[in-house]
C-alpha cells in the first residue's frame, strides 16, 4: 500500500467470535497487520454472550469446531456430541491462546462509527472509548444473532424482579431455587432453558407466541472409542465437512418422500426423530423442504409425538405450529422440552389467546379473556431471539462513499455480492452476515473468510487500494437470494424475513442458494481474476 495511505492497520476486525476470531489469524497468517474489536469483556461471540442455563450445540461439536488445525482438533476433546456453552467458550479461548491472538483484540470496546475517507480509500472506525483506528480493510465479522430483542411492552423497566434476555445473560449464576419463573418465547433458547432450571424452581410460566416444530437433539458423551475415530478419520471428516452442502457430516439422503411406501415413510421418520440434531432437516427427504404435501406429513408425524408426550391434551395442541412447516423457521432440538409440561409446576400461556398487556412491578399480565391476567414472578427470562442478519451492522454507524448510512442503504433489507459486500462501501466486508449461507454456520463463514482473505491478498499484490464489488455482482446475487426465498411452497416466518422486529422490511436474510452457491462463485470470481471486485488484472 502506498506512503500517502498510512494506516494503524491493514485491517480492523469487529468481533470476536466464531469468524471474527478465524478472520484475525487468517489475516495475520497472510502477512496483514491487524487489530480485532469485541464489546464484549471476552472471547465467544454469541458463546459468550449466551450463558443461559441449557444452551448448548445445535450442531455437533467436532463439526462445528476449527478444521485448520489437525493439531487443534486432536488436543481438544469434546465431552459431548453436542457440547454446552461453556465448554464452546472455553475452546474458543483456547484457540486465542494457542495462536496467540489475544495480543491483537481489545475487549469491552464497541465500534460506534465507521466512515470511508474517499480520498485514500481507508475507514476510520471510532469506538465507544472515543479512540479511533485508521484501517484499509474494515471487516464487521459482527454475527447474525448478536443483537437480542426484547419486545416493547408497557412497564417492562418497572419489574422489581430479576430480568435477563438470554443473548445478555449475565457472568454470574442467577439462582433459580424456589423460584416463580416466566419464560417468554420458545424458540431456540427459550425451550433450553425449562426443562434445564425446572429441577429448581417453585414453578414456570411459560408464554408462547408461535409454536415450533421441536425434536429431540439426541445428544450423548462421546466415548473413548469415539475421540479415537475422530482422531483417525480427521482427513475425511474435514472433506465431508469442507464441501457438504450442509456444512454438516450427515448422510445425504437421494430419495424423495413419494418414493417411499406409506409404512416406509413412518419407519423413515421414526429413524429421523432419533436421529442426531440437525439430521432431521438435512437426512430428510429431499423435497421436504419443497413439496408441501412431504412437509406436512412429517409435520404429521411430530404433532403425533407431541400428543404422546405431554399428557394434557389441551396443552399439546397448543404446542404444535399451525403457521409454518418444518424448516420455515429454525427447527429448535429440544431434552425433555414436551415432557417438562407434564410437571405441575409448569404451565403454559398462549399468547395468541391472551396476548401480553402489561409487565408490572410483580409480573406479567394478559388479556382478561380466556383465564389471563397478572401472574406474580421472581423472575423474567426474556427468549425473545434477535435482531437476524442485518441488525449489527445497520446500528454500527458505517458511513460509506458520500457519506451514505448503511442502514439507509439498505432500508429496504441487504444487498450485497456473496453475502460479503455492498457496492457504495469500499474496502468494507461483512462475512458471516445476511446472505451468507444457512446450515452448520462456522463452515460456511469460514469459506467467507478464505475467500475474502484471497480478494485481500490480490488486492495487495496488485497495488489496489480500493476493492468495491460491481453493481453487476451485486445485483446478479441479490436477486438469486430473492428468487430462491419464493420456491418454498410452505411460507417462511420469523427472523429469517425479520417479521420478529417491528417495522423490519420483510426481506430474506439468509442465502437461499445455499453453501452451493457461495462454492459456485466464488469458484467463478478466481477463474475471473477477481473481476467481481473490479481488481486490476494480475500480470
Ligand atoms: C444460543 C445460540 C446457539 C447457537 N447454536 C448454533 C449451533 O449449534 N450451530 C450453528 O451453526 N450456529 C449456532 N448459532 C448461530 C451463531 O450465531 C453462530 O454459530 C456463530 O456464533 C456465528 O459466529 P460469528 O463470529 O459470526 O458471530 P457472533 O458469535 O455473534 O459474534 C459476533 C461478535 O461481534 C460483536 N459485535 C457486534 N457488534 C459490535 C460492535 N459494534 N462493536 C464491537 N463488537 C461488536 C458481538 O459482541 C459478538 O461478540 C447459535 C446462536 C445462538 C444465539
Amino acid at each position: 500500500m502506498s506512503e500517502a495511505s498510512a494506516t494503524d492497520v491493514d485491517v480492523l476486525i469487529v468481533g470476536a467470535g466464531i469468524t471474527g476470531i478465524y478472520q484475525l489469524h487468517r489475516a495475520r497468517e497472510e502477512g496483514f497487520s491487524a487489530r480485532l474489536l469485541e464489546a464484549g469483556a471476552g472471547v465467544g461471540g454469541c458463546w459468550y454472550w449466551n450463558r443461559y442455563p441449557g444452551c448448548r450445540f445445535d450442531s455437533e461439536s467436532y463439526t462445528y469446531g476449527y478444521l485448520f488445525s489437525e493439531e487443534l482438533f486432536d488436543e481438544w476433546e469434546w465431552s459431548e456430541h453436542f457440547a454446552g456453552q461453556p465448554e464452546t467458550e472455553r475452546y474458543l479461548n483456547h484457540v486465542v491462546d494457542k495462536f496467540d491472538l489475544r495480543r491483537d483484540m481489545r475487549f469491552g470496546t464497541r465500534v460506534t462509527g465507521a466512515t470511508f475517507d474517499e480520498a485514500d480509500g481507508t475507514w476510520t472506525v471510532t469506538t465507544d472509548d472515543g479512540a479511533s483506528t485508521r484501517c484499509r480493510f474494515l471487516i464487521a465479522a459482527t454475527g447474525v444473532l448478536s443483537v437480542p430483542y426484547t419486545p416493547d411492552i408497557e412497564g417492562r423497566d418497572s419489574f422489581r424482579g430479576v430480568q435477563h434476555h438470554t443473548g445478555l445473560w449475565p457472568e454470574e449464576p442467577v439462582d433459580f431455587r424456589g423460584k416463580r419463573v416466566a419464560i417468554v418465547g420458545t424458540s431456540s433458547s427459550g425451550v433450553q432453558v425449562l426443562p434445564t432450571i425446572l429441577p429448581d424452581v417453585a414453578s414456570v410460566t411459560v408464554y408462547q407466541r408461535t409454536a415450533n416444530w421441536c425434536t429431540p437433539l439426541n445428544n450423548r458423551p462421546i466415548t473413548d472409542d469415539e475421540q479415537a475415530q475422530l482422531r483417525a478419520g480427521f482427513e475425511a471428516l474435514r472433506e465431508t465437512l469442507n464441501t457438504s452442502r450442509s456444512g454438516f457430516a450427515h448422510p445425504v439422503n437421494e430419495k424423495m418422500a413419494f418414493d417411499d411406501s406409506p409404512e416406509a415413510r413412518q419407519e423413515f421418520y421414526a429413524e429421523l426423530w432419533n436421529s442426531p440434531g440437525f439430521m432431521k432437516l438435512t437426512y430428510n427427504y429431499q423435497d421436504m423442504l419443497f413439496n408441501e404435501t412431504a412437509n406436512r406429513e412429517w409435520c404429521d408425524f411430530i404433532a403425533g409425538k407431541i400428543r404422546e408426550l405431554v399428557h394434557d391434551p389441551v396443552t399439546a395442541e397448543k404446542l404444535i405450529p399451525t403457521d409454518h412447516g418444518f424448516g420455515g423457521k429454525r427447527p429448535p432440538f429440544v431434552i425433555g422440552y414436551f415432557e417438562a409440561f407434564n410437571d405441575p409446576k409448569v404451565s403454559l400461556v398462549d399468547l395468541r389467546d391472551t396476548p401480553m398487556v402489561r409487565v408490572t412491578e410483580a409480573g406479567i399480565e394478559t388479556s382478561a379473556e380466556h383465564g389471563g391476567g397478572l401472574r406474580e414472578f421472581d423472575i423474567i427470562v426474556w427468549a425473545t431471539g434477535f435482531d437476524f442478519g442485518t441488525g449489527a451492522l445497520n446500528c454500527m454507524g458505517i458511513r460509506g462513499r458520500d457519506g451514505v448510512a448503511l442502514e439507509g442503504h439498505w432500508a429496504d433489507g441487504p444487498s450485497t455480492y456473496a453475502g460479503l459486500q455492498t457496492r457504495g462501501f469500499p474496502n468494507f466486508f461483512f462475512p458471516g452476515g445476511p446472505h451468507a449461507a444457512a446450515g452448520n454456520n462456522p463452515r460456511y463463514n469460514g469459506d467467507q473468510v478464505d475467500f475474502l482473505t484471497d480478494v485481500l491478498v490480490q488486492a495487495r499484490a496488485r497495488g489496489c487500494e480500493v476493492v468495491e464489488v460491481t453493481e453487476a455482482a451485486e445485483e446478479r446475487w441479490t436477486r438469486m437470494v430473492d428468487k430462491g426465498a419464493e420456491v418454498t411452497t410452505f411460507g417462511t416466518v420469523g427472523q429469517y424475513v425479520g417479521s420478529n422486529i417491528p417495522g423490519k422490511a420483510s426481506r430474506y436474510l439468509l442465502n437461499s442458494g445455499g453453501r452451493e452457491m457461495l462454492f459456485k462463485v466464488f469458484a467463478d470470481s478466481r477463474a475471473n481474476d477477481f473481476a467481481e471486485f473490479g481488481l486490476t488484472p494480475s500480470g
